[in-house]
């Protein structure tokens, strides 16, 4: 190996951070491939702006299932933006809320989002299952035309197992490798479905917010699962990444 592959991170909320343009330009500077996912339609053309011309980081349009009871509305507005890119996220359920008519009302605006992504064929969609992985992953099935990428995965192990079946890809963040069930269920994803994620700012790397070269984290615990050098088990989640999304 010549050089190191290039770094992942299919999963940083770079406008929630307090400098997005200085957590943008480090990824570029970096060469780490991004994808910049929103939390609702009316914020998508913020980070399309940052991403503008960049050659690592992808705006992703999204609605974040904890904001579907008060931006549920936009749905719609998700059907338009989709010409503007081939990334979708955050999408996905979210049981946390115990309100059977929320989670209702998610179920039905994901399942819309899934419809409008399914007509496209390619689009590369990064989900939100928390306490929901069955559901969402029935939602999302089998054949599912595109690319779906499970976020934070804290599934069971039977429902890790349908995804993978599904064809389902895994992103991998510094918060899961901490944690005892978070390694067990890496344990069980196959090497070919893994990809790296930070879920910055909300996860924290110390006592900062994680920014996307702290997916590095991520690829040193692959690295010791699966026995291999961090430069090689960088090289197999970019090879991940390419096989999903061919061209980034
Ligand atoms: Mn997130």
């Amino acid at each position: 190996m010549t050089s190191a592959a290039s770094l992942i991170d299919t999963h940083c909320h770079i406008d929630l951070y307090p400098s997005p343009e200085k957590v943008v330009a480090e990824a570029e500077a970096a060469g780490i491939r991004t994808i910049a996912v929103t939390n609702a339609p009316s914020v998508f053309f913020h980070t399309k702006a940052l991403a503008q011309g960049l050659t690592f980081v992808r705006a992703a349009v999204g609605l974040h299932p904890e904001l579907v009871r008060t931006h549920g509305g936009e749905v719609e507005k998700i059907a338009m933006l989709l010409d503007e890119t081939r990334y979708v996220g955050e999408i996905g359920l979210d049981y946390v809320t115990p309100d059977k008519q929320e989670q209702r009302r998610q179920q039905e605006v994901f399942a819309k989002i899934l419809e409008y992504c399914a007509a496209y064929g390619d689009k590369v969609l990064t989900v939100h299952t928390r306490r929901s992985a069955t559901d969402a992953i029935a939602a999302i099935g089998d054949h599912f035309p595109g690319k779906v990428i499970l976020h934070w995965f804290s599934g069971s192990a039977k429902d890790l197992r349908t995804a993978i079946g599904y064809g389902m890809y895994f992103s991998v963040n510094p918060a899961m490798i901490r944690s005892k069930n978070g390694q067990a269920l890496i344990a069980e994803m196959p090497k070919d479905r893994v990809l790296t994620e930070t879920d910055g700012p909300f996860v924290k790397v110390g006592k900062e917010p994680a920014r996307p070269p702290h997916v590095a984290d991520a690829v040193a615990h692959l690295a010791t699962v699966w026995q291999v050098s961090p430069d090689e088990a960088r090289a197999v989640v970019a090879n991940n990444l390419e096989r999903a999304v061919g061209v980034f």
